[in-house]
Parts: C-alpha cells; structure tokens; sequence
C-alpha cells in the first residue's frame, strides 16, 4: 500500500469538501464576502448567514443561539474563558482554581499565567486508568474556589471523564464549571440544556472544518457570568471577542458540524470497530503497552507503548503510516509527554509510546495494512 494512511485525525483533520465547497462561497468578488459589521446590503446578508450557523450550532450542541461566540480557535476560547472569569477575581479573597494535570497546555498554559496574577492552581490527579479522580475534586472544592476546568476526553490517551457528575458537583457547591470539548465535539453528542456546564470551548478543525475558528459556549443563566474580553476593538460578539467575524470559517464549522452531526453514531460505531480490530492485531506483541484504558475511552483514539523502541526510529520507520508520538503541542515545545508522565510511565516508556488516532477516511484495508506492519516494524527495529 503506497498511499498515505493518516492515522493523526486527534491532531488535526482535512477540511471535508462539502464544507470547502461552501466556504468558498463566501470570499471572492462574486460571493458574500462583505464585512457582517456593515450595514450596506453584503455586510446584512453575511450576518445573515452567520447568525444562522450560530443557530445551527447551537441547535446541535443543545444550546441556545445567544450562547455561542466565535473565536479563532479552542485555545482562544479556553484562555477567555479561563481568565475572563478569573479578571473579575484579581481583589477577591476567592483565589483558587481546580484543574486536572492531564489537561492540554491550552488549559495548563492559561493557569501558569494566572497563577502569576496571585490566583492558585489545585491540579487533581487521576487514576490509574487515567480518568479524573471525582471524590479528590469533590474534596478539594471551597467557598474560596472561582471555577472548575476539566476536559471531557483527553487527546492523548482518549480517556472519557464524567462531566455529567462533575457538573452536577459545580452546581452542588455554586462554582463555575468549564469543559474543554475540542476532542468531543462532533463525535459525541451533547445536550448542554441538560448539563451543568457553564462554559465549554471547542475548534472547527477537529471535525473536518476550517482551522482558525472556535467557538465558546457561554450558559446564559440567573446567575449571570462576567467575562472580560481578551481582545477589545470593535465590539463583535457583545463586545466579548472584538474582530470582524470571519463569515467563511464560521460558515465551514457550522457545515462540518452539521455533517459530523448526521453520521455521529453510525460513525462511532464503526471506528469502534476498527479500534478494537487493531488491538487484537497487535496487542501479541512482545512488550506493549496500553496507555490508558480501553474501556472508557474514546473509539477515535489509541495510545500505544512499546518497550525498547524509540517512538521517532518508529515513526520512521512507519513512513507513509502518520501517527503522532505525543500531542501536536507536545511535539513542538515540551519533550515529554505530562499525560503519560501523569499515569506513572517511565521516560523510556514514554519516549516508546506513540498515539494513534481514527477518522473518517480510516479504512478496515488501512488497519489490515498497519497491523501486519507494526507486527513486522516492531520485530525489525528490535533486531536493528
Ligand atoms: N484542547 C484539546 C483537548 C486539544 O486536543 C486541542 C488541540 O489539539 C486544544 C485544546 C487546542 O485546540 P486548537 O489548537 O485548535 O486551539
């Protein structure tokens, strides 16, 4: 088999051609590529269209349309609502934040930097089989906590948490509860009319749409949330995210996730499948390693270790096969992976372990393909 097999969708994902297809539409001369700002007859028909995606997304995620704001990426929309909240906190003698060390950087990244303006960060470990440990963030809540920061499947191992439970432990104790769902969205279905999450943050890009686009749910409740904007400007989305809206990237998420949406369970069914014909495939290797748990984690992700075998010598070794050897981020600026560290591998195992991850393009031929390869590869390198 000659051609690429990507097996790399939790990194990123091509842009599906309908959505292409559809954006397009919204860029040239000849399309609606007016300014949603203006008030002349281009910039009311974009506005238009983008305030009918935000219905359509909304009407998806079980939101309502005044709840969803645009960004420019799940990383936006966690530092927003991360720090948006904490600004209003800075004087208060109400000073902690719960997050998990298994967090992405995104999330990690924005609690380093408050952490820095005086708030204090309390990391909740996991367990073993890497799903949060609910009783410790039950435990580790006070009347001095602003907000809770938990993600709902972890994009390196694939482990599901509870945030129906965790939800419900936030509004037991009147604590703000955020989601990162950039691993969720479009391949789990959410109601968020009945879940108690107050904000939750996803990309485009995840689910076969544009990259540069996000979107950050905001619960409109009694108990109103004040978030200060990161950017300021022109006012856009209630004055929360200035910028002129980028009415094609908008309308691509918007269709990528209507797509997503049709084939949902259908298609977690079938990469389930394909998951576990993997793992059958190859988990009689000598020295492998399941990082995580098989069971309550997601069919689109599989994170794999095998002794004495450098991850980078086998992505080379892998060629046309693309995986990752870690998280995208991971891969750029930090050597190791904190997600594997957390669940207690050692930095021989870690430096062994590559993710691999399921998408729409996967094939059973694809899996065929890659079992009898990393059968062979694995023995190769070894001997080498
Ligand atoms: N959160 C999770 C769980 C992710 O997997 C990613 C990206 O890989 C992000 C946040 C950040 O997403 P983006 O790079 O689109 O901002």
């Amino acid at each position: 088999m000659k051609k690429l097999i990507y097996l790399d969708y939790a990194s990123t994902t091509p842009i599906d051609k309908r959505v292409l297809n559809k954006m397009s539409k919204y860029l040239t001369i000849k399309g609606i590529f007016g300014n949603p700002s203006s008030s002349n007859y281009l910039g009311i028909k974009a506005k238009n269209e983008i305030e009918n995606a935000r219905i359509n997304i909304a009407n998806i995620i079980g939101s309502l349309k005044e709840e969803i704001f645009f960004t420019s990426s799940a990383t936006e929309s966690i530092n927003l609502a991360i720090k948006g909240i904490i600004y209003n906190y800075l004087t208060s003698n109400k000073k902690y934040v719960i997050t998990s060390i298994l967090e992405h950087k995104s999330v990690l990244e924005t609690c380093n930097f408050i952490k820095k303006l005086g708030i204090k960060i309390i990391y909740i470990k996991n367990l073993n089989n890497g799903i949060l440990n609910l009783h410790s963030l039950e435990k580790k809540i006070t009347e001095k906590t602003i907000l809770v920061s938990i993600m709902h499947i972890n994009n390196e191992i694939g482990t599901i948490n509870d945030i129906k439970t965790i939800g419900k432990i936030c509004k037991k104790k009147n604590i703000f509860f955020h989601v990162d769902a950039t691993q969720s969205v479009g391949k789990y279905s959410l109601n968020l009319k009945k879940m108690n999450i107050n904000l939750l943050s996803f990309s485009a890009h995840k689910f076969y749409g544009p990259k540069g686009i996000g979107v950050l749910y905001i619960k409109k409740n009694k108990s109103k949330i004040n978030l200060i904007p990161l950017l300021h400007g022109g006012g856009q989305e209630k004055g929360l995210r200035s910028g002129t809206l980028a009415t094609h990237q908008i309308i691509g998420m918007s269709k990528a996730l209507s797509i997503a949406n049709d084939e949902i369970k259908k298609e977690k069914k079938r990469i389930k499948v394909l998951k576990k014909k993997l793992w059958n495939g190859i988990k009689n290797i000598s020295g492998i390693y399941l990082n995580g748990n098989f069971k309550n984690s997601s069919p689109y992700i599989i994170n794999l270790g095998f002794k004495n075998v450098f991850n980078k010598i086998l992505m080379i070794e892998m060629k046309n096969i693309i995986v990752s050897s870690s998280s995208a981020c991971n891969t750029n600026k930090y050597n190791i992976s904190h997600v594997l560290q957390a669940l207690g591998l050692t930095k021989n195992l870690i430096q062994s372990s590559i993710r691999i991850s399921f998408g729409r393009f996967t094939t059973e031929e694809e899996i065929n393909f890659v079992i009898k390869y990393l059968n062979n590869s694995i023995k190769r390198i070894r001997k080498s």
